[in-house]
C-alpha cells in the first residue's frame, strides 16, 4: 500500500458517516478545499512527506484527517499507522510494543503510545453503554507477581496478603452472556457497589459465594454459584465472566508481562477483543480504525513522552 492509497483509507473511514466527503471538525461545514503539500528535506529537496490538508471554506480553518482523533499530530506515516492497527488486531492476545517496533522500524516509545492511544478508544467503546439481561459478575487478580527468592531460606508464601506486591489488582468484570464485558480495576466489593449504575434494572444477575454480591439480592434478581461445591449448576455459572479473566491472565503471562500500571487500559484492551472476537481480521481493524478516527484527542497520552522529558 502506498502512502497516498494510505490516506484515502484515513479519509474513508473518518468521514464514513458523509461517504468519504470531508467535513470541517471546527465548524461541521463541508464546504472544504483540498491542497498536498509536501514536506521536502532542505537539504536534500526530496520530499520525505506528503501531507493531506483541508481548509474550511467557512471559517477558514486547516485539518487533515486526523484532526481532533487519537491519532492527531501524528508523526507516523498514514501507512505504518495502519499496518500497526492491523498486526495488532491479529494477535488475540495483543501484540507488546517491542515486537511492534521490529515489525514497523520505530521506536520502543512511538508503540507504546500508539497502543495506549488505541486502547483508550477501544475503551470508550466498551464502557458506552450499560448491560441488560443475563450477566455474569466475578473478579480476579492481576499483576505485583513476586520472584520468588533463589535461596530457599528467602522464600515467602505468596498466597500470603502481607507476602504480596502493592501492585496486585483485581479486576471485576460485567459480561453479558453471549454480549458485551465490562471491566472495573475495583475490588468485588465496589464492583457490587456499582453495578446498578452500569446494569439496566430487570436484568439476571450470575455471581459466585463471595460475600460483596450479597447487597445485590436487594436490587436484582441474582443466582448464585458455591464455588466450593461446584463450577455449574445447570444454567447456573459464572464461566463467561471466568473466561474473560482468562484472557487477561494469558494476556499477562504471555505478551504484556507488567499491566499493573494501567491495568484499566489492558482490561478495556481484552474486553474490546472478546466483544469482537467473532468478527473476521478485516473487520476487527476497519472497528479499530474506525474506533480511533472517532475518539477525541487523548489528554493522557497526546504529547506523552515530551511532558515525561520535561519533567525529568
Ligand atoms: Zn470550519
Amino acid at each position: 500500500m502506498s502512502e497516498e492509497e494510505a490516506v484515502d483509507a484515513f479519509v474513508a473511514l473518518r468521514y464514513a458517516e458523509t461517504e468519504g466527503e470531508p467535513f470541517c471538525p471546527h465548524c461541521q461545514c463541508s464546504a472544504v478545499y483540498q491542497s498536498n503539500r509536501n514536506v521536502k528535506n532542505r537539504k536534500t529537496g526530496k520530499v520525505v512527506k506528503k501531507l493531506r490538508i483541508f481548509k474550511c471554506a467557512s471559517c477558514l480553518r486547516q485539518f487533515s484527517p486526523t484532526s481532533q482523533t487519537i491519532f492527531a499530530s501524528r508523526k507516523l506515516e498514514y501507512r505504518d499507522i495502519l499496518l500497526a492497527i492491523a498486526l495488532w488486531t491479529n494477535g488475540a492476545k495483543g501484540t507488546s510494543a517491542l515486537e511492534m517496533t521490529r515489525h514497523l522500524g520505530v521506536q520502543y516509545k512511538t508503540a507504546f503510545v500508539l497502543f495506549h492511544k488505541l486502547r483508550e478508544a477501544m475503551g470508550a467503546q466498551v464502557h458506552a453503554e450499560r448491560l441488560e439481561g443475563e450477566i455474569e459478575m466475578d473478579g480476579a487478580y492481576f499483576g505485583g507477581y513476586v520472584k520468588p527468592s533463589t535461596r530457599k531460606a528467602g522464600r515467602r508464601d505468596r498466597r500470603k496478603l502481607s507476602n504480596q506486591s502493592g501492585k496486585r489488582k483485581c479486576i471485576t468484570v460485567m459480561r453479558e452472556r453471549n454480549g458485551r464485558t465490562r471491566p472495573f480495576v475495583c475490588s468485588e466489593l465496589e464492583g457490587a457497589n456499582l453495578a446498578p449504575q452500569i446494569i439496566k434494572p430487570g436484568s439476571i444477575l450470575y455471581a459466585d459465594e463471595a460475600k460483596s454480591y450479597d447487597r445485590l439480592h436487594a436490587l436484582f434478581d441474582i443466582k448464585r454459584i458455591d464455588h466450593s461445591k461446584s463450577y455449574a449448576e445447570g444454567d447456573i455459572s459464572t464461566n463467561h465472566a471466568e473466561s474473560f479473566h482468562s484472557r487477561v491472565r494469558r494476556a499477562e503471562q504471555g505478551v504484556y508481562h507488567h499491566i499493573s500500571d494501567k491495568t484499566q487500559a489492558y482490561g478495556d484492551e481484552m474486553a474490546w477483543r472478546e466483544n469482537n472476537r467473532r468478527l473476521s481480521n478485516g473487520e476487527q481493524f476497519l472497528a479499530l480504525a474506525s474506533a480511533g478516527l472517532h475518539h477525541p484527542v487523548s489528554r493522557q497520552w497526546k504529547g506523552y513522552w515530551q511532558r515525561r522529558k520535561e519533567a525529568a
